[in-house]
Order: structure tokens, then sequence, then C-alpha cells
């Protein structure tokens, strides 16, 4: 049969994760490319799960979110922005954030807008837009000491007056990089200019080693025109349970449960009476999960830079984007997806090569992506077959 796939997708292929993940396994390599723990999360939040299986909780929810979970996202939002937000009709309750993604570009922006991207972006960003019809425009992040950001002219000149939305991710999948007031104040202030909304992908909100995560939202003259998007996954390791959610306006909300209705109606009521739980009452657990994976994070940057990559140290999320030019040159491969596919095959170790997150050809190719969110055992092994690499 000939090929088919819808042309819009055509040009994306298979997600780099799943290929990765499925490479990995091919040669039995150390994972470190799909952002996922390689243990649970906590057993307060799984005995939750079951209790609300076990109380009956097993029929669809209300479409927008169940009551409980959307009054915990919104008491937490005001604590933790000073945004006071109705969680009837300003919270919507999704299938993970990479549906609330889907869900608000399909119900907010038209065919013929245009949507900024930074560069590099994770990967569903730019899928979703071409599913709206859309163009997107890109902005490039580059490292300016040590961290990486954006040229404030060339950010400018990305917004015009077809600008439907800006897609923000802070902390950032996959430089590290945690937006500073500064940074969020220009964005907020195109946005405003050019009647823009900002989509503000916060998933590691809780994953920053010391910078504070600022949301956009809370930025003057942003909560109405911002959607603020998160999930319960990375915080509580429990990417699997696929509970995320938009928190915006009336007017934006009714526009992503327009689309939300028919995507996925709902998402799963067991696991959001367990979301509803581990928000509340899930701080320490956070905590904890912070300061190991600051310890994860500078155990594993100071053996890669002693194997001979130069670090990005990053100030936030799982990941850490490592210089890959010495060591490549050592192995003889050239770019980014061919060292990844040798330190897969070869090494046994899996990392994501950052250029398939770029619309410039090139952009990012002398990197590669490592996830720390692993346990110590796994750490060790795999900087142990890193070093066979030799200098
Ligand atoms: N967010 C994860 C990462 O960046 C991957 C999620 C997925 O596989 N879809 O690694």
């Amino acid at each position: 049969m000939p090929i088919q796939t819808a042309e819009r997708f055509r040009p994306f292929g298979t997600t780099i994760f799943a290929e990765m993940s499925r490479l990995a396994a091919e040669h039995n390599a150390v994972n470190l490319s799909q952002g996922f723990p390689d243990f649970d999360g906590p057993d307060f939040v799984k005995d939750a799960a079951k209790r609300a299986i076990d109380e009956h909780q097993n029929q669809y929810a209300r479409s927008a979110g169940v009551p409980e979970l959307v009054t915990t996202i919104a008491r937490r939002f005001a604590q933790r922005t000073g945004v006071a937000v109705d969680p009837m009709s300003q919270v919507t309750a999704t299938s993970g954030c990479t549906e609330a993604i889907a869900s608000t570009l399909l119900g907010t922006v038209n065919p013929g807008d245009e949507v900024i991207l930074f560069e590099p972006y994770y990967d569903s960003y730019r899928a979703c837009v071409a599913m709206t019809g859309a163009e997107a425009r890109f902005v490039t992040l580059r490292p300016v000491n040590g961290r990486f950001t954006f040229d404030p002219e060339e950010l400018a000149r990305a917004f015009s007056s077809k600008t439907r939305a800006i897609l923000v991710n802070t902390p950032h999948n996959p430089t590290g990089t945690v937006f500073t007031r500064e940074e969020l104040d220009q964005i907020a202030e195109l946005c405003q200019r050019h009647n823009a909304i900002a989509l503000s992908d916060e998933v590691y909100e809780d994953l920053t080693y010391g910078t504070p995560h600022i949301s956009i939202a809370s930025l003057p003259g942003m909560a109405d025109r911002t959607v603020t998007l998160s999930s319960l996954g990375k915080s509580f390791s429990l990417t699997g349970w696929k509970v995320g959610w938009a928190i915006t306006s009336d007017e934006l909300s009714a526009a992503i449960r327009s689309a939300h209705q028919f995507v996925t109606f709902s998402t799963s009521t067991p696991f959001q009476h367990a979301a509803s739980v581990a928000l509340q009452i899930g701080e320490e657990y956070i905590s904890e999960l912070r300061a190991m994976y600051l310890r994860n994070r500078d155990y594993l940057g100071e053996a890669l830079a002693e194997i001979g990559f130069d670090v990005i140290v990053p100030q936030g999320t799982y990941f850490i984007l490592a210089e890959h030019s010495r060591v490549s040159e050592r192995l003889g491969v050239k770019n980014d997806v061919e060292l990844a596919i040798k330190l897969t095959s070869d090494i046994g170790v899996a990392a994501i090569p950052p250029s398939v997150f770029c619309a410039t050809e090139g952009h990012c190719s002398n990197y590669l992506r490592f996830a720390f969110c692993k346990q110590k055992a796994t750490l060790d092994e795999a900087i142990r077959r890193l070093r066979k690499i030799g200098s």
C-alpha cells in the first residue's frame, strides 16, 4: 500500500524519544535519552490511585477535570504566582501536558496565523502547530556565558500582526535554561504590543536548582493572555500517568475545552483523584526529589566534563546539554545524530541528538542531551561505559 500518513505529519517521522529508546533496548544500552525516571513515584500517590479505583471512581470524569483536582490546581497556582483563578471555569485537566498543548493550539489558533517557537523546541510543539494549519516562526536560543538565551532583537523581529501565540517553555527542555524576569518581561511586552497569547509549558517548574522559576502569567497584564500548562509527571516521577492541565482566562479556557472535549473528552478519573492528593501533600516529596536531582546533575555533569564534553550546567529540568566536539573527533563522527547512534551501539549509552529539535539546519548538532532522572547505579554504569571513549 502507498503511504497512508496525512501530509501534515510526513515531515515529522517517528519521535526521537521512541527512536532512541528503541535503539537503546536493541543494544542493551543505558538509556539516558528519553526523559523518564527509572524509579517509581511515591507510595502515597500510588495508594491514592488504588483507593480511587476501589472507591468506584472509574467512569468518565467531568470533561474539564474532576472538581477536587481543578480546585487543588487553582489553589496551588494562586499560592505560587499570586494569580487567583476560578477552578471550574479557568482550569482544564488534560491527558498530560502534551494533550494540553495540542488542545490549546487546536482550540485557539487559525490557519494562516503564526506561532513563535524557540529552537531547540520540544518536538510536539512543531507538529501541533502543523495540525492547526498555522505557520511556525523560530527564534534561536544560543549559549551566552554558559547558558542558552535569545537575542531580544531577533525575538522582536519574529512578532508581527500575524502572530497569534508564542510558546514559552521554562525551565527549558533541552537546554536547562530557566528564563529570567528580564527575559520574560521582553516576551510579555511583545505579546501585549502585538495582541498575542503566551502558551507557557512549565512541566519542569519544580525542578530548578537555585534559580527561581517565574510564571509569565504572574507578570503585569499577562494573566488573561497566558495559558499556563503543567503536569504531574516530572514533579512526582509518574510520567506514564499523563495528568496535565491548562490554566487561563474564561475565554481561552472555553477555546481549549472546545478542542479538548473532542480530542480525549476527559482524562483518567482515578488518576485525577490521585493527582489531587499528590498536589495537596507532595511538597516534601518534591524537595527530596529536587535534592537528589541536584546531586545527579553535578555527578553526571562532572563525569561528562572529565570524559571530554563541555557541559552546559542546567538551571532546571533533568537534562544536561553537553558539547561533544572533542569526543566526536576522537570517535570519528561528524554530528550529534551520528554520535548518538555510535554511543548507543558501541559504547552502550543512549542520549538525544538535539539538532532534531531545531528548524535551522545544524543548530545544536554539536551537543548531546543526557537525562539524569535516574538512580545512582544507572548513572554509575553509564559513566563507566562512557569512560571507555578514552582520551
Ligand atoms: N519529555 C520527555 C523528554 O524530553 C519525552 C516525552 C516523550 O517521550 N514523549 O525526554
